[in-house]
Order: structure tokens, then C-alpha cells, then sequence
């Protein structure tokens, strides 16, 4: 019994009462003691419990097991990473924007390695009580499948889509006459496209098929990085020489599809004649109408985070 009381101490604050259907969702206060509920992440199921000294959880079922990476992590460590524990969507982006002053004399060995670059650790000690907690890195977020999320679920005052930017949710972003919309801090999902090194410019690139014209949609990001000591080491991550089929090396993407998530406080929508100003020196290579473009400054790497690439 000991065994199940110190488990459970270890929840989640939030249970579907349908198994795999997201919008069954709920939180503890909602909840009733001795009904079956499951986990969001991997479906085992999971009761209401109430530990001594500590918040309701959601505890798995004895003899079940999470299955999934973020569930497992939250049941280990006690860790439930939420947009819910930021404040606004401009507070938590900012967070990965600017590097933070405070440093804390923190045992290492927390949670993840950091995307690129050096560690940029700022970890905190883990609690032995569960506890929502805010992302402090990309990667954190990047556990999450987005495709699990509805663009308008909600945490406190704020929906998903005023956090991302997702392919899915790309009517979110445009007003009724289809023009696009700033988007200022937001994290947006989107894939490497082409890079012009003599401005220090990265370019990427998020479609979505309109479903009434039947047509691909694709929005442009583009990424100033300096100086260029970073954008060269940045793009290393995408671009280098390798072998082609003939036997040949030659410079190119690393991988057919690079996925990135990338953070900017400040997203800057830009004109058509911005636009062309930016792009002048690749304008060959960019053959596409995009719906809209937008512009960020990258001045930390914990604003990039890639995805294991696919080839
Ligand atoms: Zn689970």
C-alpha cells in the first residue's frame, strides 16, 4: 500500500473521462473519487487521489504504466511542464528570448539537452510534489504533439494558437479579407527552406492546403541571426556538403525535411516591398506566392529548436 501511496503522489492535474478523445478533458476540481478516468498522453487509466499534504492527481491505475514520453516524465519526476503556468504567451516567449540574468548554483542533470549550441542550463531542483510548471525550453514544448491540441484550448486567459503557430490552425491568422495578421510573440512550426548568407538569413517555410480553393497555402518566416560567427554555426545545422548519387560533394541541405520550432517575441509582418527588400539576393530560389511573411532577429539559441530531421 505504501508502495501506491508514494507512486500516487505523482499525478496529473488533468484526465480525459473518454479514452483518446481530447475534448473529455478535465481537470481535478471537476473530478469525482472512484471513477475510471485516462491518461491524455497515452490512454492507461487513471483515478482521483488525494495525497497527504499535497494537491488532487490524477493517479494511474496499480499495475498500469505510462506510455508515452510526457506522461512518463510527469509520473518520474513530478514535472508538469503547461502553458498554463506562464502568465501570458509573451512573458513565457521572452523567456527563451532573452538571456536571463539570474543564474541559480543548481545540481546539473535535470531534464533535456539543450537544442544547439552550448548548455544554456537554468534548470531548476525538482519538487517532490507535483507541480505545473513553465517551459523553459523549446524542447519541452516539442514533446508535446500539437496535432493532440486544439487551437483553442484554453490556459487562463490565453488559447493554444496565442502560443503557436501551427499549419493547422493557419485560418487563426488572417483577418476576413485574408490578409495576415501580426503575430508578435509567438512559436511558430515551420521547416528550413534556403538560407542567403551574405545577409545572415534563414529561411523557412509552413504550408497548409486551403481546403475551399483546393490550392497550398504557404507562409514564410525568415530568421536574421547575428552576428555571423552564430549564423554560420547555425547553419551548420541545416546545410553542409555531402555525397550525391554520382559521387560528387556538393553544398546542400543536410536533410529533405528539417522541422523547427522558432520563438521571437517580436515578429514583424512584413510589406510586399519589405519583403522584396529581404529577399533580394535569393528571389530565384522563392518562386511561391506566400500568404504572408514575417521577420525575426534570433538572439539567443534557445529561440531554434529542430526536430529530429526526416530524410
Ligand atoms: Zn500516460
Amino acid at each position: 500500500m505504501e508502495n501506491i501511496i508514494q507512486e500516487g503522489k505523482r499525478g496529473l492535474l488533468r484526465a480525459l473521462t473518454t479514452p483518446n478523445d481530447r475534448t473529455s478533458e478535465i481537470s481535478t476540481e471537476h473530478a469525482e473519487k472512484g471513477k475510471v478516468y485516462y491518461c491524455p498522453y497515452c490512454g492507461i487509466e487513471m483515478h482521483l487521489m488525494h495525497p497527504h499534504n499535497s494537491i488532487p492527481i490524477f493517479a494511474k491505475n496499480p499495475g498500469k504504466k505510462h506510455k508515452n514520453s510526457v506522461c512518463k516524465e510527469i509520473d518520474e519526476k513530478g514535472v508538469y511542464h503547461s502553458f498554463a503556468a506562464s502568465k501570458s504567451p509573451e512573458e513565457l516567449i521572452s523567456s527563451f528570448c532573452h538571456t536571463s540574468s539570474k543564474r541559480t548554483g543548481i545540481p546539473k542533470g535535470t531534464d533535456e539537452t539543450p537544442p544547439i549550441g552550448k548548455a544554456d542550463n537554468k534548470n531548476k531542483p525538482l519538487d517532490d510534489s507535483m507541480k505545473e510548471k513553465q517551459f523553459s525550453s523549446l524542447a519541452q514544448i516539442a514533446k508535446y504533439d500539437l496535432e493532440d491540441f486544439s487551437p483553442t484550448e484554453t490556459f487562463g486567459d490565453y488559447q493554444m494558437k496565442d502560443y503557436v503557430l501551427y499549419y493547422r490552425w493557419f485560418k487563426y491568422f488572417f483577418d476576413s479579407q485574408h490578409n495576415p495578421i501580426p503575430i508578435n510573440a509567438r512559436i511558430v512550426a515551420a521547416r528550413y527552406y534556403l538560407c542567403d548568407k551574405k545577409e545572415n538569413l534563414l529561411f523557412f517555410e509552413a504550408f497548409s492546403k486551403n481546403l475551399e480553393t483546393n490550392s497550398f497555402e504557404t507562409i514564410l518566416f525568415i530568421v536574421r541571426v547575428n552576428p555571423k560567427s552564430t549564423f554560420q554555426k547555425l547553419l551548420e545545422k541545416f546545410m553542409g556538403y555531402t555525397m550525391s548519387d554520382d559521387g560528387r560533394s556538393s553544398y546542400r541541405k543536410l536533410h529533405k525535411f528539417q522541422d523547427v520550432f522558432l520563438a521571437s517575441d517580436s515578429w514583424e509582418l512584413l510589406s510586399k516591398s519589405e519583403f522584396d527588400t529581404q529577399t533580394r539576393n535569393i528571389k530565384e530560389y522563392l518562386k511561391k506566392e506566400y500568404i504572408g511573411v514575417y521577420i525575426m532577429d534570433l538572439t539567443n539559441t534557445k529561440q531554434i529548436y529542430l526536430f529530429d530531421p526526416e530524410d
